[in-house]
């Protein structure tokens, strides 16, 4: 099919009033999915520019005629999965805080990866696309910019398209170093970033049972499960 023009009005119900322009300048050899590529994590497709401004819809110009508008539902359920490779030189940063450590996230942005996969959690549940696409790491604003920055911004979106957090957990994935002693300090300020009452966010940790990337001390990875609420 030619490369059409989908007009993603999140006009929808869900969202009244953000307006993300999407544009996509993918060449025909790329696929959707390639145009859709994670871009704050990984900085390889640059293929998407992202134009916020506030206006009233989400437009998605794209090569697939899949996205619709989301519908309005009394709950809405969204996950997030991140993962980032652990490279020595960085400062390991988890929601928002900084843990000490021989190693840290290699990415565009300071490479928060719960805070990316919760941001993804609020998008999904809100029927947007993906952090990568919302803050694309080949725009030089997001250049080094703290995560925090984009929780805001979800949470902004989340409360204009007319929803609250009714709550969210999330487990991070990691070898090393041992997170209990930072556990509630993340929490914390996990619920401050997102507004909400620290009982409503629960966060756990794990280990990868010392096989793989992340068993292997070589990345760190995070999922969260959100539910929204409508207010
Ligand atoms: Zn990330």
């Amino acid at each position: 099919m030619a490369a059409n023009s989908l007009i993603f009005a999140a006009t929808s119900s869900i969202l009244a009033k953000p307006m993300i322009k999407i544009q996509s300048f993918a060449t025909p050899s790329l696929g959707f999915s390639s145009v859709l590529a994670p871009r704050v994590c990984s900085h390889k497709f640059p293929v998407l520019t992202v134009a916020a401004a506030a206006s009233s819809a989400v437009q998605v110009e794209a090569e697939s005629p899949a996205l619709k508008p989301a519908k309005v539902l009394p709950f809405r359920v969204g996950h997030g999965f991140d993962l980032h490779r652990l490279e020595p030189g960085y400062p390991l940063i988890i929601g928002g805080i900084d843990i000490p450590f021989e190693k840290g996230c290699e990415a565009h942005s300071d490479g928060d990866v719960l805070l990316h996969c919760v941001v993804d959690a609020i998008l999904g549940a809100l029927g947007l696309p993906d952090i990568g696409q919302i803050f694309p790491d080949n725009d030089p604003k997001w250049k080094g910019a703290p995560s925090s920055v984009f929780i805001k911004e979800a949470v902004r979106l989340m409360h204009e398209a007319g929803y609250e957090l009714g709550n969210l957990d999330a487990t991070l994935i990691l070898q090393r170093p041992k997170l209990s002693p930072h556990k509630e300090t993340i929490r914390t300020n996990l619920s401050l970033l997102l507004g909400a009452d620290p009982s409503v966010v629960n966060l756990k940790a794990k280990t990868h049972e010392k096989v793989d990337s992340l068993g292997e001390n070589r990345s760190i990875a995070a999922h969260t499960v959100v539910l929204l609420m409508r207010k």
